[in-house]
């Protein structure tokens, strides 16, 4: 049980990691392989010991009390209603704060360990795994999928990726893969994430007839018919697994099969199926699950955050980052020789990015960054 002094610290903006609560603090039953993806160590409170309902809400008590309100008090409001929350629910929400102008990775790094320590939702280890896919082969990333279907966007079984982790994917590699490109160069209509009480699972971007509309990455073309709602819809497999999804066209240019480049006219824009004037609906997928584009695209920049796609697997989905890095918590038993080699990485690497001694002591709760 903390203190009403150390809430106090943690309020004048002390963002303790290990060191505040120490490893007496942490929970042993969670005696399990931890990684959570962080975006920096800030955090809303202490990560390793975990704060119960009560305790985050006696200290958001405190800090009204004290400090009035504030954005770490808003913040600290928002994660308890969170908390309540499915992870699917979750998982957009943390898209959707990605989106906002001043990015509160506090509050996301806090909701990422939330959902990392939610015991039924812990994968037992969580190795990193590079796919790079064979350009080689007639059906892109054929390993990682049952099926080649030409008729419906999305054929895949709800739990096709069951027994992923973290998978880090490769988005360009220069040689092979080819460069990104922005399907459309224009204005960002709409987001991706919950938009009118459901579910955008894609960008929008304003285009006028007959604009072309071009590959993202290289691959081959899975599907090009009309459906539903998409109307003309063009779906690209493409080499490391993504597919990604052209909406509302007017006109194809390509046909189902057809090899493509990054960059290669896939068809005119228009407003095709359910669309209320002309534009592109845009979606990536993996394995079938909606992932936020804009969680890798810097649209104004129109090119990538980074070259590597980490997806982190949830029950209902993926959770995508840009430019994450893994932090693993130790436990009970660890050595840094067993963490390098579950991680793909050496001792010394670890020691060099963390600022310790291959040799040293590491203690319970300790925070490493492994990736
Ligand atoms: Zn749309």
């Amino acid at each position: 049980m903390r203190s009403l002094t150390s809430l106090l610290l943690l309020m004048l903006g002390i963002m303790s990691v290990a060191a505040a609560s120490g490893p007496s603090g942490r929970d042993s039953k969670r005696d399990t392989v931890q990684a959570v993806v962080m975006y920096g160590e800030e955090v809303l409170f202490d990560a390793v010991a975990g704060l119960t309902d009560n305790q985050v809400k006696d200290l958001r008590d405190s800090v009204l009390k004290f400090h009035g309100q504030s954005k770490f008090s808003d913040y600290l409001e928002l994660y308890i209603s969170l908390t309540s929350y499915s992870e699917e629910q979750l998982v957009a929400y943390i898209d959707s704060l990605f989106e906002t102008e001043e990015v509160p990775y506090a509050l996301i790094n806090q909701i990422n360990i939330f959902l990392a320590n939610r015991p039924e939702e812990m994968p037992k280890v969580l190795p990193k795994e590079l796919f790079i896919g064979s350009v080689e082969i007639p059906i892109p990333a054929k390993e990682l999928y049952p099926l080649w279907d030409n008729t419906n966007p999305n054929p895949y079984p709800w739990d096709l990726g069951k027994e992923d982790t973290v998978l880090s994917i490769l988005l360009t590699d220069h040689a092979q893969m080819g460069e990104f490109q922005l399907p459309v160069v224009n204005t960002l209509t709409s987001k991706f994430g919950w938009r009118d009480g459901r579910m955008h699972n894609g960008i929008d971007i304003d285009l006028e007839v007959w604009d072309p509309v071009i590959a993202a990455f290289p691959g081959v073309v899975r599907m090009a018919r009309n459906y539903g709602g998409y109307g003309r819809v063009v779906v690209v497999r493409h080499y490391n697994g993504l597919e990604t999804l052209y909406a509302h066209l007017h006109r194809y240019k390509v046909k189902e099969g057809d090899k493509v480049e990054a960059g290669q006219v896939l068809g005119l824009g228009g407003s095709s199926g359910n669309s209320t004037g002309s534009h592109l609906h845009f979606e990536v997928r993996f394995k079938g699950k909606p992932i936020n584009p804009l969680s890798f695209i810097s649209f104004d920049e129109q090119a990538l955050v980074n070259d590597t796609l980490v997806l982190k697997r949830t029950k209902h989905g993926y959770i995508s980052y840009p430019k994450g890095i893994i932090i693993y918590t130790v436990k009970k038993g660890d050595n840094l020789y067993e963490i390098a080699r579950l991680y793909g990485t050496t001792t010394y690497k670890l020691a060099e990015i963390n600022g310790i001694r291959r040799n040293g002591y590491l203690y319970v709760g300790q925070r490493l960054r492994v990736i």
